[in-house]
């Protein structure tokens, strides 16, 4: 098992924070993947990379605040100090970016915005030559974030995204779920799909891509469970 050093922890939302780590030795992983921390009294908890380079990772953690039959693993992780030290096991995971020049369609909920980010920057870094668009799926405004990284890789013409809300009407954004997007002509131009995040949301996605006729060989996701 490795150890990872807290080096920053960032409140990004009332309940979302990026949190840095550094390690002993250089991390290898694939674009997409993720690590899992192994926490005292709690167990294995996973979460996809933000960003890598060299023997830093940046991951971004929904503390999620339960009533009754939660494990507490979020809190732990985001209720962790500078110099505080975990210990982790991986990367690993099969949700990875194809080196390939197809046009992609990325679709996240919440803190699924995560790999598809790693990816999204991955593209640009390998230069892959395709378009490529991002569907972020929160409940209310005050779930937003990163939405200047988001502008910032929208200066690529290659690159745009587009922002629902579910719970409430926010201005610029699309009221509802993601899969309001899913249709046969906003679609026709993307020949991969990565989705990412609550299972619900994941399986709506696949459901209404495959009704239209989507193969599912093109379909690559990641449920947060
Ligand atoms: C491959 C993989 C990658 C993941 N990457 C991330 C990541 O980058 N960021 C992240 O915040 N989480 C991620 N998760 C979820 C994470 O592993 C934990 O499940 C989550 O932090 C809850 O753990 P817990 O111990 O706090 O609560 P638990 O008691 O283990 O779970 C409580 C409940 O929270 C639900 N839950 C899990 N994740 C979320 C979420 N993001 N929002 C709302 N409810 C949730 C679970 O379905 C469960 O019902 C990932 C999961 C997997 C399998």
């Amino acid at each position: 098992m490795k150890q990872f050093t807290v080096t920053k922890n960032i409140k990004l939302t009332h309940d979302v924070y990026e949190i840095h780590f550094e390690t002993e030795s250089p991390i290898d992983m694939d674009y997409g993947q993720f690590v899992t921390f192994i926490l005292p009294g709690i167990g294995g908890r996973s979460y996809s990379v933000l960003e890598s380079v060299w023997n830093t990772i940046k991951l971004i953690i929904k503390k999620v605040e339960l009533s009754d039959s939660g494990r507490w693993g979020s809190i732990f992780i985001c209720d962790s100090q500078v110099w505080d030290i975990l210990q982790w096991v991986g990367p690993a995971g099969h949700f990875v970016l194809q080196r390939n020049d197809k046009n992609k369609l990325f679709i996240g909920t919440g803190t699924g915005l995560v790999p598809l980010y790693n990816q999204i920057l991955w593209i640009n870094k390998l230069d892959i030559q395709c378009k490529s668009k991002m569907l972020f799926w929160i409940r209310r405004e005050n779930d937003l974030f990163y939405i200047d990284e988001l502008n910032s890789l929208a200066e690529n013409d290659n690159f745009s995204y587009e922002v629902y809300t579910s719970r409430e009407k926010v201005w610029d954004y699309h009221e509802g779920y993601v899969t309001l997007y899913l249709t046969e002509e906003n679609i026709k131009d993307f020949e991969e799909f990565y989705i990412c995040g609550m299972p619900a949301m994941v399986d709506a996605c696949v459901e209404k891509l495959t009704e239209l006729w989507v193969n599912t060989e093109s379909i690559f996701s990641e449920k947060y469970t």
